[in-house]
């Protein structure tokens, strides 16, 4: 794979505002060949503290040798390393919402791409105060920055950083690889916080960001082909909380439990199921275990994540 071309980048991709539909301007290019997206699982655990056993939860879009990135939590430059796929290559970030086992790396992970040699704009899609956290975690990088700068020839990394809040429902983004369309879930009291849908040549595919049960996310991921949604163990969470009825509160309003994902699967009929995003993420919950509440209401195909894995 040989570095992105800026031009080519620039003139492809269409950034779409909340306001600015009407006066969309689409790439006229079109490829005779569809370009099949890949999707890998970077992560599979749910919150905020780090595991030996699972990373945080994050998943890799690579369409076209581009790679597309739906949340950023610690390590993910590291996973997507282990991945195989090269941090020169990384095209846009789309940010679910703002807790930190989903943006706590945003600063590090352009760093790290500008050091491998990132020569093209990435965009940064994501509810506010995006900006002000990219802005913050890039500062704290200032000084290597201005060292490499200096000492390496790089070029300025801020330029290259466009970051997009948006707080509403809707086309997020598009260029000829693909359309991003994101909804409003329901994360308790992170709001807005999003799913988004990818829809690619050859595939569909929704990613449902934290959510407890919503119709928005089912209607979001009507008929697609593949729905990456988070879970929640209930008995695993009553043991996780250990009796502290203010983090089980917390956690049962901000997300789904295996019976609610396999509701959304079954409602909006999606092909393929993947849960992500486990939470607790104890070894000693089986496989079976998670799905025996998903099967309560989907029965087509479901699987249990698992890190670096091709889904
Ligand atoms: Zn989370
Ligand atoms: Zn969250």
């Amino acid at each position: 794979m040989g570095p992105k071309q800026p031009s080519s980048r620039l003139s492809r991709r269409t950034f779409i505002g909340a306001a600015g539909l009407s006066a969309l301007l689409v790439s006229s290019h079109t490829f005779a060949a569809p370009r099949s997206a890949k999707v890998i699982l970077l992560g599979t655990k749910g919150g905020p503290t780090p595991s030996a056993i699972r990373a945080p939860a994050s998943v890799a879009i690579v369409i076209g040798g581009l790679v597309y990135l739906v949340d950023v939590p610690n390590g993910v430059a590291r996973q997507l390393a282990l991945a195989g796929l090269s941090l020169d290559r990384l095209g846009e970030v789309f940010i679910t919402h703002n807790h930190s086992d989903h943006v706590l790396d945003v600063g590090s992970l352009l760093v790290l791409a500008w050091g491998s040699g990132l020569k093209s704009p990435v965009g940064i899609y994501g509810p506010p105060p995006l900006r002000e956290i990219v802005h913050d975690s890039l500062a704290a990088s200032r000084f290597d920055i201005n060292v490499r700068m200096r000492e390496e020839g790089r070029p300025p990394l801020a330029p290259m950083i466009h970051v997009h809040e948006q707080a509403n429902s809707g086309t997020a983004y598009r260029d000829e690889n693909v359309t991003v369309t994101s909804a409003v879930v329901d994360h308790y009291s992170v709001k807005p916080a999003f799913a988004y849908r990818f829809d690619t040549p050859g595939r569909s595919i929704v990613i449902s960001g934290d959510t407890t049960y919503r119709e928005a996310l089912v209607d979001l991921a009507r008929g697609a082909d593949l729905l990456i949604h988070e879970a929640m163990y209930l008995d695993g969470v009553i043991q996780l909380a250990g009796g502290n009825e203010s983090l089980k509160d917390h956690l049962l309003r901000s997300h789904s439990t295996t019976e609610q994902v396999g509701l959304v699967a079954a409602r909006a009929g999606v092909k393929k199921l993947v849960l992500s995003h486990l939470v607790p993420a104890f070894p000693s919950i089986t496989d079976e275990m998670w799905l025996a509440g998903v099967r309560k209401h989907f029965t087509g195909e479901a699987v249990v994540g698992r890190d670096l894995q091709e889904v």
